[in-house]
């Protein structure tokens, strides 16, 4: 059933092999080598896997920031392998959220604007952004600085605005590139308690992760290694 999916299906990819190509070069790089997987809504993934392995290849193409070159992705039902630049990031801008390790807020923009001003891209009318940014600000517990500068918060409060900013298209999914790795361990707990919460919750999460003790926040572990996924824990 190459193209069908089934309704607790969020993710499911076939075959997905990653090449890279030098420009005018004839250097291959095997990134990804046929990987299969398939996630159900509600699933909290760790992808673990030594550096090299393809994890953050992997998570660009789950993410729709870049395309495979071979192999089919259906995300929600839809197989978004091969559309265009523009199609693939409406499909991202409507359907993902992405938690990065160096927290990517706008510095010159306060709290509220890092959080509306995507939606306003989307066409998204101004009080509803609004709306939207003060309840997940209150969710993640930085209602109380909206208007400050990413600057004047602590690294705990920029990730937790990161997170409010993932959350603000409603993704189907939520993707996160290490998103602990630059908080200290017990700001790093108060992050992971946030994602536990949005996956009891229902939020379908994949973590890129080299801790383990991260890891046993997740409901599946899959492990990397050589462009193959080499193990799938539950
Ligand atoms: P990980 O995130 O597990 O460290 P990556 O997905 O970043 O692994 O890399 C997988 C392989 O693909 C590595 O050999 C890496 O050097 C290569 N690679 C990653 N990105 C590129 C790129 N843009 N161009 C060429 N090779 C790349
Ligand atoms: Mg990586």
């Amino acid at each position: 059933m190459p193209d069908s999916t089934n309704g607790d299906e969020a993710i499911r990819l076939r075959n997905i092999v990653k090449i890279y190509r030098k420009p005018k070069s004839d250097v291959e790089v095997h990134a990804l080598r046929g990987v299969n997987a398939t996630f159900r809504k509600g699933e909290y993934t760790a992808l673990m896997g030594v550096s090299g392995s393809g994890k953050s290849t992997l998570m660009n193409i789950i993410g729709c920031l870049d395309r495979p070159t071979a192999g089919s992705y259906l995300l929600d039902g839809r197989d978004v392998s091969q559309l265009d630049d523009d199609t693939l990031s409406d499909v991202r801008g409507q359907h993902i959220g992405f938690i990065f390790q160096s927290f990517n807020l706008i510095g010159a923009q306060t709290v509220l604007e890092n959080l509306e001003v995507p939606l306003y891209y989307q066409g998204v009318p101004a009080d509803e952004r609004r709306e939207r940014a003060i309840r997940l600000a209150a969710r993640v517990g930085v209602d109380d600085r909206l208007q400050h500068l990413p600057a004047e918060l602590s690294g705990g409060q920029q990730q937790r605005v990161a997170i409010a900013r993932a959350l603000m298209n409603d993704p189907v999914l939520l993707l996160a590139d290490e998103p602990t790795g630059n908080l200290d361990s017990q700001t790093g707990k108060l992050i992971l308690k946030i994602l536990d919460e949005l996956n009891e919750g229902g939020m379908t999460i994949i973590v890129v992760t080299h801790d383990v003790n991260i890891a046993k926040h997740c409901t599946r572990v899959l492990e990397m290694s050589d462009g193959l996924i080499a193990s799938d824990t539950a």
